[in-house]
């Protein structure tokens, strides 16, 4: 098939994580004939799901989604998800906080707050300078989360809380991790206010007078695995090519696009009018686009991937000493422990574990300890076990153990973070008809990777030479 103006338009999308996915379940809404090619066996890239036959439900990957974006709550009602979503219970707020040693709650109310060991009354004295703080010079350079954090709250609340709810997210090091890039509603709220808890509040309001959905933390009765396998399940069968690695896409004579991919020993190429990249900033680097030879996103190979892992242990409820009434523990750096934290998953979602039983989820690695991350099974087991015995009092054998490691887990919108963006930016600028999606460049939550992969579709669909 050639892919001159004459030719019927044919998009490929090359990925098939959340963001590929979603690109293409909406393109072949508007009625645009997509083929997805994704190298690994599976679609969904980390969303990833076991479901055993005697009742537990294992996420190796993302545990939960937090949807708060008025465009995938749109995509979820079309797939029809939204009538099974479960929405973590009102116990799921409660978060836990390793500090000297013990698993404290993180305060949920003003009086709460006064009262909590979790920090000292100078800490707490800084919220109310905070809110206090006059507007200033709106900021123009990129500065760490870390220094925007102490600026406003000083180094007490860095360590005590900023660094545990980076781990949580990005597995990240604070110090390094762009405000501008990483937290940019932290760095719009400072712009807009001049406080960072004004201004989030502000921004709070915002969102709600303009009608966006309240934000819910949310998966599925079969996981979050369900989300890629729903969306596979609305495009036509031969649309998803699996095992099957894109390693150019070249421009033809036509204006159009030749995607080369292998499959196996096998290779060969296709021709499309456009090409939707919704890759990892690796696969990006190493992608000859436009000429054979021309691999001008190859500076994406620095964007920083720690590894993580993650270990899943079930027990039965009454080796568990503590009441796991929350979302889970996250432990800060100053603790010197040797995991990011746990997520009580059982809690968090029914239908997780068997009745009188319960699951933990622990998290070891990322940018502060890598080797973690690339700890064997065994070893990681073992640090996780032990973690979740001195922390939360689990004695015993586990009933079932999991471990999966994730070698180039998330993307760092580390402090430069603009360079990449900017190489990405002129990529698309300089190739028409190529468009780059997904969480290098739109955010690493999985709500983001939907609404990216919505927004690539959009554009795709926008472009003057579509038809
Ligand atoms: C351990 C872990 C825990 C996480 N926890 C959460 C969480 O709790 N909540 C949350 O919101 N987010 C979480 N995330 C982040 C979130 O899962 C990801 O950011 C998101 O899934 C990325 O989606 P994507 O489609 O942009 O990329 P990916 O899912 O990475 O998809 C890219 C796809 O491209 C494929 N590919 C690579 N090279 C090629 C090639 N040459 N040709 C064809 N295909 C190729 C890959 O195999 C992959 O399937 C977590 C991530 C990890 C790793």
């Amino acid at each position: 098939m050639t892919s001159d103006s004459t030719s019927p338009v044919r998009i490929a999308v090359i990925g098939g994580g959340v963001t590929g996915l979603t690109a293409a379940y909406r393109l072949t809404r508007a009625g645009i004939p997509v083929r997805v090619f994704e190298a690994a066996s599976t679609i969904g890239g980390p969303v990833q799901t076991e479901q055993t036959t005697d009742g537990w439900l294992i996420e190796s990957g993302p545990n939960s989604l937090l949807l708060n974006d008025a465009g995938v709550t749109g995509l979820f009602d079309e797939l029809g998800l939204s009538p099974r979503l479960q929405v973590a219970g009102g116990s799921a707020k409660k978060r836990f906080l390793v500090r000297g040693g013990r698993v404290l709650a993180l305060p949920t109310s003003p009086v709460s707050f006064v009262a909590t060991p979790l920090f000292s009354a100078a800490a707490k004295a800084r919220i109310v300078r905070e809110v206090l703080r006059g507007r200033g010079n709106a900021r123009t350079a990129d500065v760490s989360v870390a220094t925007l954090v102490a600026e406003h709250l000083g180094q007490e609340w860095v360590d005590t809380a900023l660094q545990p709810f980076v781990s949580g997210i990005y597995a990240g090091d604070p110090t390094r991790l762009s405000a501008r890039h990483a937290f940019p509603q932290l760095w719009e709220a400072e712009r807009r206010s001049g406080s960072l808890i004004r201004g989030m509040l502000a921004l709070a309001k915002a969102r709600r007078q303009r009608g966006e959905p309240r934000a819910r933390m949310v998966s599925l009765p079969e996981g979050l695995h369900g989300i890629p396998a729903a969306l596979a399940a609305a495009l036509p069968a031969p649309t998803i090519a699996v095992g099957t690695r894109v390693d150019a896409v070249m421009r033809t004579r036509g204006g159009g696009w030749d995607v080369c991919w292998a499959r196996g020993a096998e290779t060969g190429s296709e021709t499309f009018s456009a090409v939707l990249l919704a890759l990892p900033a690796a696969a990006l680097a190493r992608l000859a686009i436009g000429e054979p030879e021309q691999r001008p996103l190859a500076a994406l190979q620095q964007i920083e991937y720690p590894p993580v892992t993650s270990v899943f242990l079930g027990y039965r409820r009454d080796q568990v000493r503590h009441p796991l009434d929350g979302f889970g523990v996250l432990v800060p750096e100053v603790e010197k422990r040797r995991i990011l934290g746990v997520l009580f998953s059982s809690s968090l979602f029914p239908g997780r574990a068997p009745e009188g039983y319960v699951g933990l989820t622990v998290m070891l690695g990322g940018t502060l300890h890598p080797e973690r991350g690339l700890f064997s099974a065994a070893e990681a087991i073992a640090v996780a076990r032990e973690e979740v015995g001195l922390l939360l009092g689990v004695t015993g054998e586990p009933s079932i153990v999991r471990h999966r490691s994730w070698p180039r887990a998330i993307p760092q919108y580390n402090l430069g973070y603009e360079a990449f963006m900017q190489s990405v930016e002129a990529v698309e600028n300089a190739q028409p008809g190529l468009l780059i999606g997904g969480h290098v460049r739109d955010g690493i939550a999985l709500s983001a990777c939907l609404s990216a992969g919505l927004a690539l579709a959009k554009r795709a669909l926008a472009q003057p030479n579509r038809a």
